[in-house]
């Protein structure tokens, strides 16, 4: 049986794809980021106090690192339970440069070689979140879709011995084939249907039931957060439809076309400004998509940020 407490629900592995299927987002998910907490690791768990280190976090992200909510949407614990955080239609704080699009799980636990000793049932659990995940959003069981903070930050973060370790090829021998065992890929014909996606530019959009404010906001679907990528099916006298089977919509007055693209270059940098003038910034990776706003010479805008990368290593998504 779910509970709740502290705004948070704990829910168990074998609940977990049932209570999933309930949720529907407008925010459009690329990517399952991976954590460990490393504090509270093992010591702390009393076995039955999951709600009180959820909200010890959840007062640190706040009140110490000034976050608008705990970083995560999900944490798991060495009893395999699961509990949720933030507000999934929100980006996470979890990875610099890499939280647009993102869902977070932070598994709870020290997992550096010689510190905390994954539970079996805790490592079932992450498995089977995270492959539920990939399958709800119809995401690529790889490393693209599924990624370590380690591979953004010094940090060692989710752990040097994270399925026996935190690189790339380490998820991709130990990891990702135990998420296809759970999880077999199977074309979404959902995403087929997506005509267009669209940024959100005010800061927060009510989800309607139909094309104008004349309709009820609909009581299932929160109101959509500013940044967030939506995916757009319809359109009708400037309204546009966001969900492929439920009449969900939002006035298009308030967002921007953006085009999707994925990078092609192994590594491309992400500059300040749209010349090579401007600082580098960041990098983003092949096969990594990213959603273009405006255009300027061969330069292009990622999403609303200050964030330009070239034309020449993007294609058409
Ligand atoms: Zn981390």
């Amino acid at each position: 049986m779910l509970t709740t407490k502290y705004n948070f629900t704990k829910i168990s592995p074998s609940e977990f794809e049932n209570w999933l299927s309930g949720v529907n987002l407008s925010r459009t998910v690329l990517k399952v980021q991976q954590h460990h907490t490393y504090i509270p690791s093992y010591q702390l768990f009393n076995g039955s106090n999951h709600f009180e280190l959820q909200r010890g976090m959840r007062n640190t992200h706040i009140d110490i690192f000034r976050w608008a909510d705990i970083a995560q949407h999900f944490t798991i614990f060495p009893d395999g339970q699961i509990l949720t955080g933030r507000s999934l239609e929100m980006n996470p704080a979890g990875i610099v440069g890499q939280n647009a699009n993102a869902i977070c799980i932070e598994n709870l636990g020290f997992f550096d070689k010689g510190k905390d000793d994954m539970t079996q049932a805790q490592k079932d659990a992450i498995v089977t979140v995270t492959a539920l995940l990939c399958k709800k959003f119809n995401l690529p069981i790889n490393t693209k879709s599924i990624i370590y903070h380690h591979w953004y930050s010094a940090k060692t973060c989710p752990g040097t011995n994270f399925f026996g370790g935190n690189r790339r090829e380490d998820c991709e021998k130990h990891f990702l084939p135990l998420v296809k065992n759970v999880a077999p890929q199977k074309p979404k014909e959902d995403d087929d249907r997506i005509k267009a996606y669209a940024i959100v530019t005010a800061l927060m959009l009510n989800v309607r039931t139909g094309p104008g404010v004349s309709h009820a906001i609909s009581s299932e679907r929160a109101p959509v957060e500013r940044t967030n990528i939506l995916r757009v099916y319809d359109e009708k006298n400037g309204w546009l439809k966001i969900s492929s089977s439920k009449p969900l919509w939002v006035s298009g007055k308030f967002t921007k076309n953006v085009q999707r693209y994925v990078v092609e270059a192994p590594m491309l940098n992400v500059r300040s400004g749209p010349a090579m003038r401007y600082y580098t910034i960041g990098q983003v990776h092949q096969g990594e998509s990213v959603f273009i706003s405006e255009e300027k010479g061969i330069w292009r805008r990622m999403a609303l940020e200050d964030k330009w990368v070239s034309a020449n290593f993007l294609k058409a998504f």
